[in-house]
């Protein structure tokens, strides 16, 4: 990021993908970058409108298949998104944005539909629907403390040998195979909400310190009562 200008934080698509509060990454970004003295420009791109490429943290949110769709067909057609991954942006992806950032997921009858292939992951249905409370062991790539979060999707997501599991699940599903997510470069795809961000803040401060950085630490108390509660009502004592 140049010196003399804004962390350009980019919500893709709030018109179609932003269930379960998922906007609220923006807004946890937001603000632990202007904690730090940081200043910050957050774009909000339409699906009507053209995703700029000169971003440097991309969010996407979860949503209904028919929405996803519709997504995937306009990521794949506009290619702003990914131009500015293979520039070197960061991009935190959440669910049926997570399935898009694959080479293909299960649309509205299970039907395949193309993603835009940013993440060596393949989604289609699962069994049965993925709903409630996870908590998973993270990477130690990426610091390996615990996630927490909420899923609820019919996906499961198989992942290739271009990405790394975000987590191992303890508790729910993730992609249905133990692991929770996947990450590759500055991309991080996962299927949780909460919004994951705010039950994360490690997960924020890896995407800014790949934008910025280095990071000064600031207080995590209010994350940490959150992220305490939730966990210690789904892991075993
Ligand atoms: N439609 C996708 C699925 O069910 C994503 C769901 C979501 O984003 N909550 O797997």
């Amino acid at each position: 990021m140049p010196s003399d200008s804004a962390l350009r934080i980019v919500w893709i698509y709030p018109d179609l993908l932003s269930t379960y509060g998922d906007q609220g990454n923006v807004l946890i970004l937001d603000q632990r970058a202007r904690k730090r003295g940081i200043p910050v420009q957050t774009i909000y791109v339409r699906s009507s409108d053209p995703v700029p490429d000169s971003g440097d943290i991309y969010l996407i949110g979860g949503g209904e298949d028919r929405p996803q769709i519709l997504a995937a067909e306009r990521l794949r057609r506009d290619t702003g998104l990914q131009r500015a991954v293979h520039r070197g942006a960061a991009l935190l992806a959440v669910c049926a944005g997570y399935q898009i950032m694959g080479t293909v997921f299960g649309g509205e009858e299970g039907q395949p539909v193309q993603g835009i292939g940013l993440l060596d992951i393949e989604s289609s249905r699962g069994p049965a629907r993925a709903v409630g409370e996870l908590a998973a062991e993270v990477d130690a790539g990426l610091g390996g403390q615990m996630l927490t979060g909420f899923e609820n999707h019919m996906g499961v997501t198989r992942l290739g040998p271009g990405v790394r599991p975000l987590s191992r699940t303890v508790v729910g599903t993730g992609n249905g195979d133990g692991t929770e997510g996947c990450h590759a470069g500055k991309v991080v795809g996962t299927y949780l909400h909460g919004p994951a961000l705010a039950r994360n803040p490690w997960l924020a401060d890896v995407l800014l310190s790949w934008a910025v950085g280095p990071l000064a630490p600031i207080d995590d108390g209010w994350y940490n009562r959150l992220r305490d509660e939730r966990l210690r009502a789904v892991l075993p004592a």
